[in-house]
C-alpha cells in the first residue's frame, strides 16, 4: 500500500528513550488517550508513570483527527464522560491555548422519524443538566448561512459542543503530565506486558525490561496485537476514514458551529476559512496493519474518491458551493473500531493489573479526558465512579477477535456509530 509519509513536528519536547529499570505504571502509546492517562494518573498524586511510545508522542491517529468536541448521547455515563472532557480541553486551553473552539454544534434531521430519535438526547442531557435544545430550519440557516436546508425538518443544537486542536491537546496533557513527574519515552517498542501468577509485573520492550504493577495498553489501532501477545483479547480493527479539505469558502467563519447530518452519513466545520467535511461511511475498507509500511509515524493511506464520492455528494446536497469549491487534499487514516464501535475501557479477565483503554471508534479526541479520568481513579482509587458495563471487554467473546470477524464486522461499524449519538 502507497503512503504518504508527512514530516509532522510536534508540538512537544522531543524525548529520548532512557529506560528505567522500575516504575508503578507503565503506558503502552503515547497518542491522545495514554497522554490523557498520564496526564490523570499524576494529577491525581501518582509522578511514577513511563509513557511508552514507539515512534513520537501523537504520531499515531491522533495528529489527523477533525478535533471535533461532542456533548451529545443518548446514554447517561457517556454524556459525562463527555462533559468531564469539555471541561478538561476548556480548563486546558486557558493554559497552554490548545484551539480550542466552543462554537456548539447542530444535528440535523430530514426526517420526522430522526427528530423523534432527538428526544431521546434530549431527556438525557437534560437530566444531567446540560444544554440542548431542538431548533427549526430557519434557525439552521441562521447559524450557517452556507447550508442548504430545504429539506430538513428541525436539529438539535448543542452550544456545549466545539473543537480542538488534536495535537496541541495531547501535548497540552504530556506537558502538564511531566512537570508532575511522569516521563514520556519516544522510540520504545512495547512487545508485550511480563506477568506471574497471572498478574502484570513488568513490560518487554525492544530496549529491556521495565519492572512495573500496572500497564496501561492505550496503543490505539495496535493494542490488538500487542494484546494477543499475552492472550488478552481486545477486539478491535482499523478501517479507512476520511475527510476533505476545501478551498476557503464565502459564508464560511471560525466560529461556525460544527454540524452533523447523519441521514446523509456525513459531518463538518471551518478549516482554516474552507470546510473540512468528513463520512461515516457504509462498508467501510478494513486495513491491515501487517502492511502498512514501518513506521507508519505520522502517515496517511491515498485518497480514495471512490469510496468518499457518494459522501461528498451528499455535502454538496447540503452544501450546493461545494460543487464548485477547489479541494486541498482528501485525507484518508485509518482509524480502529471494535465491533459495537464503542470503545474498551476495562481491566483484561486474564490478566490482572493489565489495563485496556483502546478501540476509540473515532471518538478518541472527544473522550480522552472523561475517560482518562474514570480509569486513572479506577487504577489509582480502585473505584471508577462510573458503571462501564458499556465499555467492558467482557461483552465479547474469543471468537469476536478473530481477524475473519472482524474484518467483515468493522465495515459496517462506521455508520453505525454515526446513526444515532452513543
Ligand atoms: C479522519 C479521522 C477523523 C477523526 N475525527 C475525530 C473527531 O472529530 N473527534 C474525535 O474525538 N475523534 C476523531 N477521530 C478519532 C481519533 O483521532 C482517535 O480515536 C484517537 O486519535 C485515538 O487516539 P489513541 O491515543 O487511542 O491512538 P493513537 O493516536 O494511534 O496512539 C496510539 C499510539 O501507540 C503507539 N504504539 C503502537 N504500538 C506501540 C508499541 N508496540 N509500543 C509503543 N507504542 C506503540 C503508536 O505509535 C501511537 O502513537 C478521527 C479519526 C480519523 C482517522
Amino acid at each position: 500500500m502507497i503512503v504518504f509519509l508527512l514530516l509532522f513536528s510536534f508540538g512537544g519536547t522531543p524525548v529520548s528513550a532512557d529506560l528505567p529499570s522500575e516504575t508503578r505504571i507503565v503506558v503502552i502509546g503515547g497518542g491522545v488517550i495514554g497522554a490523557s492517562v498520564a496526564w490523570h494518573l499524576t494529577r491525581l498524586g501518582c509522578p511514577d508513570v513511563v509513557v511508552l511510545e514507539c515512534g513520537q508522542i501523537g504520531c499515531g491517529t491522533t495528529w489527523h483527527s477533525a478535533g471535533n468536541i461532542i456533548r451529545m448521547s443518548t446514554d447517561p455515563v457517556a454524556v459525562e464522560i463527555y462533559a468531564e472532557s469539555a471541561s478538561i480541553v476548556a480548563e486546558l486551553d486557558q493554559r497552554h491555548s490548545i484551539g480550542w473552539r466552543p462554537c456548539g454544534r447542530v444535528m440535523l434531521a430530514r426526517t420526522e422519524e430522526r427528530l423523534k430519535e432527538f428526544d431521546i438526547i434530549i431527556r438525557t442531557l437534560h437530566e444531567q443538566g446540560a444544554q440542548v435544545e431542538l431548533i427549526s430550519p430557519e434557525d439552521v440557516q441562521n447559524k450557517l448561512p452556507i447550508m442548504n436546508t430545504d429539506d430538513l425538518v428541525g436539529a438539535l443544537w448543542s452550544p456545549g459542543d466545539g473543537r480542538v486542536d488534536p495535537t496541541a491537546l495531547t501535548a497540552a496533557y504530556c506537558r502538564e503530565a511531566k512537570q508532575n513527574g511522569a516521563r514520556f519515552l519516544e522510540g520504545v517498542n512495547v512487545k508485550q506486558a511480563v506477568s506471574r501468577a497471572n498478574a502484570v509485573t513488568g513490560v518487554d520492550t525492544d530496549q529491556g525490561q521495565i519492572r512495573c504493577e500496572v500497564v496501561v495498553n492505550c496503543a490505539g489501532m495496535w493494542a490488538r496485537d500487542i494484546g494477543l501477545k499475552n492472550n488478552v483479547d481486545i477486539p478491535l480493527y482499523a478501517v479507512e476514514h476520511f475527510y476533505a479539505l476545501t478551498e476557503s469558502l464565502v459564508d464560511v467563519y471560525p466560529d461556525m458551529p460544527t454540524f452533523r447530518d447523519p441521514d446523509g452519513l456525513i459531518y463538518g466545520r471551518e478549516e482554516v476559512g474552507g470546510l473540512l467535511v468528513g463520512c461515516f461511511d457504509r462498508d467501510a475498507l478494513p486495513v491491515r496493519l501487517s502492511e502498512l509500511p514501518a513506521p507508519f509515524e505520522f502517515a496517511l493511506l491515498n485518497e480514495n474518491w471512490d469510496q468518499f464520492m457518494p459522501y461528498m455528494e451528499q455535502a454538496i446536497l447540503r452544501i450546493p458551493a461545494l460543487a464548485d469549491c477547489g479541494i486541498r487534499a482528501l485525507v484518508n487514516g485509518p482509524e480502529s473500531f471494535t465491533p459495537d464501535a464503542e470503545a474498551h475501557l476495562d481491566e483484561a479477565p486474564e490478566l490482572k493489573n493489565y489495563f485496556v483503554l483502546a478501540g476509540l471508534s473515532s471518538s478518541g479526541v472527544t473522550r480522552s479526558g472523561g475517560m482518562g479520568g474514570v480509569l486513572a481513579r479506577w487504577i489509582l482509587e480502585g473505584d471508577p465512579g462510573l458503571d462501564l458495563s458499556r465499555y467492558s471487554l467482557k461483552r465479547f467473546g474469543p471468537e469476536h477477535n478473530r481477524e475473519d470477524y472482524l474484518r467483515r464486522r468493522v465495515r459496517d461499524m462506521p455508520s453505525a456509530h454515526f446513526g444515532l449519538e452513543r
